[in-house]
């Protein structure tokens, strides 16, 4: 018996024991292919020696040195090039050990800027329905995610949330995407003037929408009016690139693809590439001077901030992310996959979309291709194409559809940077092998 508190109480799980490129190999020898990283994580495949030598050698170095002790070389090297590559004025980077955490950072840095900025009564955070940010109290309350946050309600921080910019089933058939921009900016306008401007701290987005509605990307145009709107209200724009972010679209930072930089950029996941847990928060000059001509001091913290093999880690992995030229890579990689899973399912009666940007595409499963119809939730198609799938040697991350029927089941595929062109083949493949066992075709 198992003494670990895994998240399903009745399922049970292969132990992986090790990885080896893009696959993952179970106690049986079972090798999967790793189309989603897990969650969007493993960006540079299994078993990179580059990375694990750079681990091997840090660990064995200095292992830990509490960051309200010192700062440490992998620490401030990984900031350098974060602040180098990020865009704007985001000169700033705030470490942390995963996701959850990065956006309960930027929440915080948000409320302090507010509070330091003599602006107190700015509290009230506006995200998005059917968004996740983050598993921890804070988080969890930003995201619109009914499935994930019902049970602990009432939530401990003020937010509304307005739509989701959902071209596939929201945008109407007399607009143009452009159009549908403006209605979803012009909302959200309507909710800052409905709570009073003054008391409106921030608005958090992903660019590109992960696991809640499957890699979807926004409208062109949505972002930059929303980032306008921000300016004009004096409102914090948070990015939530947990997920889209650190190349997994094609650009290092998926909000440079909108034409935007926020004021707080969160990262995790492909940040480290899963060979050590990590994430950040990039902070904005304007915001970090506020702090410095204030308190001087940033009321937050954890044990781990800047942990020096995570560190290391992570910055072996950027590293070889600019060294490989892998960036190039996911653009025309993503083209041809985007290809692949169209000709492959775009006649299949039950794929309702295929979407996404750079190595990070989306399926999504409906009932009826013309209605959009989403499955029952009940059904759990997604547990199911989740098992087939796994059955089939391939791992893809599949969600539910919403409990309103706003949305149906999706397929979440975020394969390694390294994949070649034949894997692709191969994801198509297996992926069919488990939609005709879930479906009986
Ligand atoms: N934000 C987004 C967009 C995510 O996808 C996730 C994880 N799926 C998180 C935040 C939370 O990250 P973590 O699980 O590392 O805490």
């Amino acid at each position: 018996m198992s003494h670990v508190l895994h998240r399903s109480l009745t399922q049970s799980y292969p132990t992986a024991v090790g990885g080896d490129g893009v696959y993952l190999i179970d106690a049986e020898g079972k090798r999967y292919f790793d189309a989603c990283g897990g969650a969007a994580v493993s960006c540079l495949g299994h078993g990179d020696p580059a990375v694990i030598a750079a681990v091997q050698q840090q660990v064995a170095t200095l292992a830990y040195a509490h960051s309200s002790f010192f700062s440490t070389e992998p620490m401030e090297a990984l900031a350098d090039l974060l602040a180098e590559q990020a865009p704007g004025e985001l000169n700033y980077v705030y470490f942390v050990s995963g996701g959850s955490e990065a956006v309960e950072a930027a929440l915080k840095l948000a409320r302090q800027y507010f509070v330091e900025k003599g602006e107190p009564r700015r509290r009230h955070v506006i995200a998005r329905r059917q968004s996740y940010h983050g598993n921890t109290l804070g988080a969890l309350a930003a995201g619109g995610n009914q499935w994930r946050r019902q049970q602990f309600q009432p939530l401990l921080i003020e937010v509304s949330h307005v739509s989701p910019c959902y071209a596939y089933r929201d945008q109407l058939p007399s607009e143009t995407p452009e159009a549908y921009g403006v209605r979803l900016v012009a909302e959200l306008e309507a909710e800052i003037q409905r709570l009073g401007p003054e008391q409106v701290m921030a608005f958090i987005a992903e660019p590109v929408v992960g696991a809640t509605l499957g890699a979807v990307p926004a409208v062109p145009g949505y972002f930059k009016g929303v980032r306008d709107l921000c300016d004009r209200h004096g409102i914090l724009l948070i990015c939530d690139e947990v997920m889209c972010g650190m190349g997994r679209t094609g650009a290092l930072f998926a909000s440079t693809q909108e034409g935007i930089v926020p004021d707080l950029l969160c990262i995790a996941k492909g940040l480290g590439a899963g060979y050590q847990p990590i994430g950040a928060t990039l902070v904005s000059q304007t915001i970090v001077d506020t702090f410095r001509n204030g308190s001087g001091f940033f009321q937050h913290g954890h044990t781990y901030i800047g942990h020096a093999t995570a560190c290391a880690a992570a910055l072996a992995v950027q590293q070889a992310i600019a060294e490989r030229g892998l960036l190039a890579r996911i653009n025309s990689l993503g083209e041809q996959l985007q290809q692949a899973l169209e000709e492959r399912f775009s006649t299949h009666p039950h794929v309702g979309d295929i979407r996404g940007r750079g190595l990070f595409r989306g399926i999504e499963l409906v009932q009826h291709k013309a209605s959009k119809a989403p499955f029952e939730p009940t059904l759990k198609l997604h547990a199911k194409v989740k098992t087939a799938a796994m059955d089939a040697g391939l791992m893809c991350y599949p969600m539910g559809g919403t409990l309103d029927g706003r949305r149906g089941d999706h397929i979440l595929l975020a394969p390694p940077f390294i994949m070649e062109d034949r894997h692709i083949d191969e994801l198509v493949d297996k992926l069919e092998q488990a939609l005709n066992t879930v479906f009986n075709t």
